[in-house]
């Protein structure tokens, strides 16, 4: 396990106190914590090097142009991606699929064709493929779920089958906590000739990614829940289907040329950032991947693997309580339910005992109408936790549970 109270000390949100009690931060799968080097990256980058990028010719322009793209290549690094240029600064997971959308898509999908889904995924890997869809009048095809919390590998091929443009899927569910076979299933979606679009939101923070060995075409991915800021990310990208794609934004940077009446394109990454990128953003998520290299990432994944198998056998033992996901292949993400005491209740309660979960639909409906419930409670793990929060969150679940008499 990862030394906690030491960790603990380098967050200096996690000194706050909430109604009396110490915080207990159990929703990083929404948004981890900061620590101070990533903090202090962005006042040093704002204190010392701030102009706007690619576009001065004097030293102080250079120096941040310099630190923007010393983040890309640590990004590249970080996701083995296949070059630097296949790391395209985006706001986070949502705005990466939304460009896949907005440029592969609407160049490469037409009327009659389908794209594919799944019942597990976030809203931000469905609503943009059904507003293309809609678009272009093709179909899109949502894959069900097992009764475990896994994609249906049955119903997955007989998408395949109608030989699909486009497979986008989660590498680990917010909701079910599953780690999905990312590899399998992209490697089943190129042999019916499909791009491959793998939603990483939920992996990059907690696991060691490897987008080559994925061999995914598109990958995407947030900052914010990996200790870097609100508003940082990434897609990251095969080249050659960059290099092919349309430009997303137009604006400044992304140029080449331009005409009275038309334009020609800048280089991959940069026809795809348009306008004043967000250097702070780009600066603090290259200090956030330096913070996790430095623990290991297999330390990170094995750490936050243990508490949520803790926190599971823990809750379990609690009459009433249903852990939904697999009991295996699975991130530090536990949803459940307590009885019929709404989720929000529960949230509420446990805010009094300083326990900060999430409770919701978790951006997940379409998953939600599959598992028969409106919303679950959920804790989600980071490498600050440990399992004291997990005692804490168990026993202020079942204090919540004698104050609405659960179970009846
Ligand atoms: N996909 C998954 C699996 C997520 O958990 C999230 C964040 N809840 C997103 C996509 C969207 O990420 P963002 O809001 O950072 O764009």
């Amino acid at each position: 396990m990862l030394e906690t109270q030491k960790l603990r000390r380098d967050f200096p949100i996690l000194e706050r106190q909430e109604n009396g009690k110490r915080l207990v931060y159990l929703d990083n799968a929404a948004t981890s914590q900061k620590p101070r080097k990533v903090l202090e990256a962005i006042e040093h980058y704002y204190r010392c090097h701030n102009a706007n990028v690619h576009r001065g010719a004097y030293g102080l322009a250079v120096e941040a142009t310099d630190a923007y793209e010393a983040a890309r290549t640590t990004v590249a690094r970080f996701v083995n991606a296949w070059t630097r240029e296949a790391v395209v600064f985006t706001r986070g997971t949502t705005e990466s699929i939304n460009l896949v959308a907005g440029s592969w898509g609407r160049a490469n999908v037409q009327r009659g064709d389908s794209v594919v889904v799944t019942a597990m995924d976030h809203h931000s890997n469905i609503v943009p493929w059904q507003i293309l869809c809609q678009e272009k009048g093709a179909k899109l095809r949502m894959v069900e779920i097992t009764a475990d919390g896994r994609i249906d590998l049955a119903d997955y091929g007989k998408a395949l089958d109608a030989k699909p443009k486009l497979v986008a899927f989660p590498y680990v569910s917010n909701s079910l906590g599953t780690v999905n076979p990312a590899a399998q299933l992209s490697k089943l979606a190129h042999a019916a000739g499909a791009v491959t679009v793998v939603d990483g939101a939920q992996s990059t923070p907690h696991l060691r990614v490897d987008v080559q060995a994925l061999d995914c075409d598109f990958y995407a991915f947030s900052g914010h829940k990996m200790l870097a800021p609100m508003g940082s990310g990434a897609l990251v990208a095969k080249p050659a289907l960059l290099d092919a794609m349309p430009p997303y934004h137009g604006g400044g940077e992304m140029i080449e040329r331009v005409w009275d009446d038309r334009s020609t394109w800048n280089k991959v990454p940069h026809k795809f950032e348009g306008g004043t990128p967000n250097v702070e953003a780009a600066v603090g998520l290259e200090a956030a991947i330096a913070y996790l290299e430095h623990l290991g990432m297999d330390r990170v994944a094995e750490h936050e693997q243990e508490l949520a198998r803790v926190a599971i056998e823990r809750l379990s033992q609690i009459e009433g309580v249903t852990i939904y996901g697999p009991r295996d292949h699975r991130a530090g993400v536990v949803p459940f339910t307590y009885g019929d005491v709404h989720p929000h209740d529960l949230a509420t309660i446990l805010d009094r005992d300083g326990v900060c979960i999430r409770a919701g639909h978790h951006c997940t409906q379409p998953l939600m109408r599959r598992l028969g419930v409106a919303a679950t409670a959920r804790a989600s793990f980071y490498i600050y936790n440990d399992v004291d929060d997990v005692d804490v969150l168990v026993s202020a679940v079942r204090k919540a549970g004698e104050l609405f008499g659960v179970p009846a």
